[in-house]
C-alpha cells in the first residue's frame, strides 16, 4: 500500500491532534510519583528489597524530580528514609526518636518539623493503605482540578478566565502541604485523600490563587527580598481566605489533623499585631540606614514565620470584618492597597495600625509598579 502526500498530511494532522489532546489532558494532573510511591511501599510491605533502579525511577518521577535535582538532598533523603522506616518489615528505633521531637523544637527548627511531619504522614498512610490505593484508582482527579478552578473564580467574583493556563498539579507523598512552584502546583496525596471534598477543593483553589495571581504580578516583588516579603503577606493572607475561613484552629485540626502545628499557627495569629509592629520597626530602621539590608531581612524572617501566613491572614480577616472584602479582592495583586485597606479596617476596630511614615514608604516603593 502506498501512502500519498495528502494522506501523510492527514496522518500528521491526526498525530498532532492526538498529542495536543494528550498533553492538555495530562497537563491537568500528574500522579506518577504517587504510583511510584505505592509500588515501592507495597514491595516493602511484602518484605521485598528495593533495587537502586527502582529508587532511581522514584527520584525521577515528576513530584520528586526537583528534590532529586537539587544540590541539597535533605528533602529527598528524608522522604526515602521515612519510607524505609515506616513501610519496611524491620522496626526502626529511629521512629520513636523523631516522633518524640517536641513542639518547641519543631517551632524553632524547620528541618526537625519536616522530619516529624513527613514521618507522621507516612505512618498515617500506612494505616489507611488499602483505602488510599482505592482513592488513587477511583477518584476523578481531572474533575477535582476543574472544580478548584471554578472555586477560585467564584472567590474572585469573576467569570472563569479561560485564556489563563493553570499549571499542572503534581501529586506526591511528602508532608501534609501544598505549594505553587515555578513548574507546577504540588500537592501531598494523603492530605487530599483525608480532606472532605469541600476542603480539598478549597485547598487547591488556594494554590491556584497563587498561580493565577502571577498573571498580574510585576517586577515589584522580584526587585528585592523586602518587596517579596511584603508581597507574600498579601498573597498568603488573601489565599487563606479561600481555605481557612473557619480559622487556623479549625483548619489545622479538622483538615490537617495536626494539633501541634495548630498551636504554633494559632499562637502566631494571636501575636500578629505585635509582629506587625516589629516588622514596621525593622523596616523603618532600615530606611534610615540604621541597619543593613541583610540585617533587616534576617529580622524579617525571624518575625514573619511561614512566609508571613499568620500576619497576612490576620490582616485579611480584619479587612473582611470591616466590610472591605470587595476592595481587597479587586486589588488582590497590589500590596500597597492591602496594607492601606488593613489600616482603614484597623482604625475602625481600634487595633494596631501602620504608621504614616511606613505607609508613605510603602507608597513610595510601590507607586511606579501599580497604577
Ligand atoms: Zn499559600
Amino acid at each position: 500500500m502506498t501512502i500519498n502526500k495528502k494522506q501523510i498530511v492527514k496522518i500528521a494532522g491526526t498525530l498532532i491532534l492526538y498529542f495536543c489532546v494528550n498533553t492538555s489532558y495530562s497537563q491537568k494532573v500528574d500522579l506518577s510519583s504517587v504510583d511510584k510511591f505505592i509500588k515501592i511501599t507495597s514491595n516493602l510491605n511484602d518484605g521485598k528489597q528495593i533495587s537502586a533502579e527502582q529508587w532511581n525511577d522514584f527520584d525521577k518521577s515528576t513530584g520528586y524530580k526537583k528534590y532529586a535535582e537539587s544540590e541539597n538532598k535533605f528533602i529527598l533523603n528524608t522522604v526515602q528514609e521515612s519510607i524505609k522506616m515506616v513501610f519496611s518489615k524491620t522496626k526502626s528505633t529511629e521512629i520513636d526518636i523523631i516522633l518524640g521531637i517536641s513542639k518547641d523544637s519543631i517551632a524553632k527548627n524547620i528541618k526537625l518539623m519536616f522530619e516529624k511531619r513527613i514521618l507522621t504522614n507516612f505512618i498515617d498512610m500506612n494505616k489507611n493503605y488499602a483505602s488510599i490505593k482505592s482513592f488513587r484508582e477511583n477518584y476523578d482527579f481531572n474533575a477535582y482540578v476543574e472544580k478548584s478552578k471554578q472555586r477560585l473564580f467564584t472567590f474572585l467574583g469573576t467569570t472563569a478566565d479561560s485564556s489563563f493556563k493553570f499549571k499542572t498539579v503534581y501529586f506526591n507523598c511528602m508532608d501534609a502541604e501544598g505549594g505553587n512552584d515555578e513548574d507546577a502546583v504540588y500537592l501531598d496525596f494523603n492530605l487530599v485523600y483525608k480532606m472532605s471534598e469541600e476542603q480539598r477543593i478549597n485547598f487547591l483553589a488556594h494554590e491556584f490563587f497563587h498561580n493565577y495571581r502571577e498573571k498580574f504580578e510585576n517586577q515589584f516583588r522580584r526587585k528585592c527580598d523586602l518587596n517579596s516579603g511584603l508581597d507574600m503577606i498579601q498573597n498568603e493572607g488573601i489565599a487563606d481566605m479561600i481555605d481557612k475561613t473557619g480559622g487556623y484552629q479549625d483548619y489545622f485540626t479538622s483538615a490537617l489533623h495536626e494539633p501541634e502545628l495548630a498551636r504554633i499557627m494559632v499562637g502566631l495569629y494571636d501575636q500578629a499585631q505585635e509582629d506587625m509592629e516589629k516588622l514596621q520597626r525593622v523596616i523603618l530602621k532600615y530606611t534610615k540606614g540604621e541597619i543593613s539590608e541583610t540585617q533587616m531581612i534576617d529580622k524579617w524572617l525571624e518575625i514573619a514565620k511561614f512566609n508571613g501566613h499568620a500576619i497576612g491572614c490576620f490582616m485579611a480577616n480584619q479587612i473582611i470584618k470591616a466590610g472591605y472584602k470587595n476592595e481587597m479582592i479587586k486589588s488582590f495583586y497590589n500590596p500597597y492597597e492591602f496594607y492601606s485597606l488593613y489600616n482603614k479596617a484597623a482604625q475602625k476596630q481600634n487595633i494596631f495600625q501602620f504608621s504614616d511614615e511606613l505607609m508613605n514608604y510603602l507608597k513610595d516603593i510601590t507607586k511606579e509598579y501599580y497604577r
